[in-house]
Formats: C-alpha cells, structure tokens, sequence
C-alpha cells in the first residue's frame, strides 16, 4: 500500500487511512482565527434557547495536541444533509472535547466524549458530540464514508469534492512514494 508525500511540507501519509496531509491540515485547523465559533465557545455564558455544545477547558488548554491527533486518527464523512465534508474523531487523547448545554441554561450537563470538525476542508469549526448517537448516524447513512480514488487500481481516499486521490487530483498534492 503506498505512501503518499506531501507536495507542501514533505511528510508522508498513509492515504488509504486520510485523503490529506495530516501534517498541513492540523496546522490549517489550527490557523484557523473562528475556529471556535461563538455558539460552541465556553467563554460565551449567556443561554441560547436551543441545545449548544461547547468545547471543554481541556479541548482549549491541549487544542494543537489534539488537532493533530485527530488529523492522523480521524476519519472524513460527507454530511448528506448539509452536503459538506465533517471530520470525526472518537475520544482525541482519551480527552472529552466538549460539554452539552441544555436548552435555556447557562450551564452544561453532560460531557461530550468526541470531536467534530464541521466544513473541515472549507470553513472549519470545532464542536463536540456524543460518539455512541454518531456511530448510529454513520450507521443510518446520514453521514457517508470517503470512497476511493477513481484511478484504476488506486486505494487511496478521495479528496473531499473530488473523484481523485491527493496523488491522482489536478494539480496533484502529493506524490506517490514508490515512485520515488
Ligand atoms: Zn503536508
Ligand atoms: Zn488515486
């Protein structure tokens, strides 16, 4: 199974597992200024009059450890819904990312085991969810896995938006490692 390098920064993935570099995605995430939007910000207390999650004090103290650990362990989905690409990772570093607000309060119930990165190629926005209620919506079809290139023979993941590879898409992002 080969390797895909980066065109950007030379590293080299595994693109069967991830369809970018998740060496140049974390850091993008990271670069990212509203990637804490207001809803899911706890600095925000006043209570909203729907249900919020947001991020825990740990998400917030340990935010680069665990973008890039969600960069390599993650996995996309295409959100049938709201038909742009989210990125989900159970448990980052065994720390919760967030915490459940409930209608009308001002204070949190629940903790929220698991990290989404909502419009993760586009606009990325953190927020927390439950893994157990997204597994059953991976499950149900509202969230769909990445498929593979369309390069014949090729395993490697889709580029969100795209039939191709990183390797295969024009202008290519990274290059094959066997052919080096
Ligand atoms: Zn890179
Ligand atoms: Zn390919």
């Amino acid at each position: 199974m080969p390797d895909l390098i980066c065109i950007v920064c030379s590293a080299s993935w595994q693109a069967s597992e991830a369809p970018l570099c998740p060496a140049c995605l974390a850091a993008s995430w990271d670069a990212t200024p509203d990637l804490v939007r207001e809803k899911h910000d706890p600095a925000v207390v006043a209570s909203h009059d729907s249900y919020r999650s947001v991020v825990s004090s740990a998400f917030l103290r340990r935010r680069r450890e665990i973008l890039d650990y969600a960069s390599i362990h993650g996995r996309w989905y295409f959100d049938a819904h709201y038909g742009c690409y989210v990125h989900y990772t159970p448990t980052p570093l065994g720390v919760a990312p967030g915490v459940g607000i409930p209608a009308g309060k001002s204070a949190p119930d629940h903790a929220l085991d698991s990290l989404m990165i909502a419009e993760a190629e586009s606009a990325p926005h953190v927020f927390a969810v439950d893994r157990v209620r997204m597994e059953a919506q991976i499950r149900a079809g509202e969230f769909h896995p990445l498929e593979a290139c369309e390069a014949a023979s090729c395993a490697n993941l889709r580029v969100p938006f795209s039939e191709r590879c990183a390797a295969h898409v024009a202008p290519p992002r990274a290059r094959s490692k066997a052919s080096t």
